[in-house]
């Protein structure tokens, strides 16, 4: 490739006079495949800064290898959409968890403020019967000196 020069330290450099990268190829085509090219990506353009290019190795698979590791790239790819899917719904579930828990201490301080009512409630419940009592017992006491004072008128 006339793109492609050799730098004093026998490192290739491309047209744009840095290194070539070394990276990975996974189209169906070439699915893992080395080559070396130009590092100046543009994911926008999908271009690069200059056309050198070159495979590192030779295609070793044949085509049902590479049919197969297509298939298990598609698989990987089915499985992460699944993994995001999944991740998306534990922090769904974990915001609605975080909704009871709060739900649930609410509903604890109302719990405690109805018991304190219902305690105090009681408590006036055996006053009001207490006075009763003592008033039954002071109509009682009143009849029985009524009714010793006129046995011993009568008397
Ligand atoms: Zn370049």
């Amino acid at each position: 490739m006339s793109s492609i020069s050799f730098s004093p330290s026998k490192e290739k450099k491309c047209a744009c006079g840095v290194p070539l990268a070394r990276l990975t190829g996974w189209t169906r085509e070439n699915p893992g495949r080395k080559f070396r090219s130009c590092k100046f990506y543009d994911p926008i353009t999908e271009t690069r800064g200059c056309k050198a290019f070159e495979w590192v190795d030779e295609p070793d698979g044949t085509a049902w290898q590479t049919k197969v590791i297509n298939n298990l790239l598609l698989d990987k790819k089915l499985m992460k959409g699944e993994v995001s899917d999944l991740k998306r719904e534990i922090d769904n579930l974990s915001g609605q968890r975080r909704c009871l828990l709060n739900e649930i201490d609410s509903l604890k301080v109302i719990n405690k403020a109805l018991s304190c009512d219902s305690k105090q409630m009681h408590m006036e419940q055996r006053a009001n019967s207490l006075n009763t009592y003592v008033v039954v017992v002071g109509i009682c006491y009143f009849f029985f000196i009524l009714g010793m004072l006129l046995v011993i008128k009568l008397g």
